[in-house]
């Protein structure tokens, strides 16, 4: 196993200005896990009830996701509910219901204490730290959350920051969680604590990727079409890490590529509801945006102009050289 995802998996309601689905397949280990099995051997290790559909784990199986880590206990599974409006920036949450995750304790098999790569998705912040308790120091961990766990589990959410590598939150929880209004601050919070990188999501707007003391800028996919933006954070976390992996540890500066192809997957997840926007991925389609998306950064060496400064002859401070 090489990445090993606790998270989520939940039976989702969710209604956008595109349509609305119910109980459909969803939450932060589903979302994650496919866009890590892209790259990587994955496994999910989570909790559902007895209503959870057998058809819904297959979609799992069929895309090589291992779930000798995901229980099935007597109750309801996980349950969200959310509407996204105007501009789809951001999800109204209108009911969680935790169900088995109220009673759930993570049990590591043990192919999976051994995986290098470990994603403590969004869930609880103690379910999180009991998965860092079995395993011996992973290679990388990385930790997600939400403005529901900063707002209800803030104490033992800041106590796992010394505990993982990276952080990956979007800019509203970043300014959540750190108090500070710019994002660099907010950065620089957060690695305070302990933390040697942190990625903040910026929407449509791209991400920055903080590691030690670098930092990229990276764009979003222009998408004609958004109708379902649920996941797309999990899916980005998620497809980051597979990536990581499949790079390796001698890769030089890993971050900027892991994040392009977390970017990628999540412009997939968003123009459809629940995962169907993963499901149907094939390489062709995963290159070619890939490629939009590299093309959409073009930066040059800064031209070889001569500069006067300011000057009292009317013209700019920059000009042509003269060629003698
Ligand atoms: P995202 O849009 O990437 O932030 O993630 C959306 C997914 O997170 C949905 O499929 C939900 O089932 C799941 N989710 C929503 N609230 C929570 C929560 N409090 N804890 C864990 N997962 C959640």
């Amino acid at each position: 196993m090489d990445v090993v995802i606790v998270g989520s998996v939940a039976l989702d309601d969710v209604r956008t200005p595109a349509g609305e689905v119910k109980n459909a397949l969803g939450g932060s280990a589903v979302y994650a896990s496919l866009a890590a099995g892209f790259f990587a051997r994955t496994g999910v290790v989570g909790v559902v009830g007895d209503d959870f559909p057998e058809a819904y784990r297959q979609v799992l199986v069929s895309r090589g996701i291992r779930l000798d880590g995901l229980e099935s206990a007597p109750g309801r599974t996980f349950h969200w509910s959310g509407t996204y409006e105007g501009d789809l920036s951001g999800a109204r949450t209108l009911d969680t219901q935790l169900n088995v995750f109220a009673r759930f304790t993570p049990k590591l098999p043990d192919a999976f204490r051994r995986a290098p790569y470990l994603f403590l998705a969004n869930i609880d912040p103690d379910l999180q730290a009991s998965v860092l308790d079995q395993v011996p120091r992973p290679r990388f961990t990385l930790l997600d959350t939400m403005n529901y766990w900063i707002q209800n589990k803030r104490g033992p959410l800041l106590s796992l920051l010394p505990r993982v590598d990276m952080l990956v939150v979007n800019d509203a929880e970043a300014r959540q969680l750190s108090g500070e209004s710019q994002l660099l601050q907010a950065a620089a919070w957060l690695k305070a604590r302990g933390l040697r990188g942190v990625v903040i999501k910026k929407g449509e707007h791209g991400a920055l990727v903080f590691w030690e003391d670098r930092l990229w800028s990276l764009p979003a996919v222009p998408l004609e079409e958004v109708r379902d933006p649920t996941g797309a954070g999990d899916t980005f976390a998620g497809g980051f890490i597979g990536a990581l992996a499949l790079l390796g540890r001698d890769a030089a500066d890993p971050w900027p590529m892991a994040a392009s192809l977390g970017t990628v997957l999540a412009s997939f997840t968003v123009e459809a509801f629940s995962v169907q926007g993963l499901t149907r991925l094939d390489e062709g389609r995963i290159r070619e945006r890939y490629t939009r998306l590299r093309d959409l950064t073009v930066m040059h060496e800064f031209p070889d102009w001569g500069w006067t400064g300011p000057t009292s002859d009317g013209g700019p401070s920059f000009r042509k050289k003269e060629r003698t």
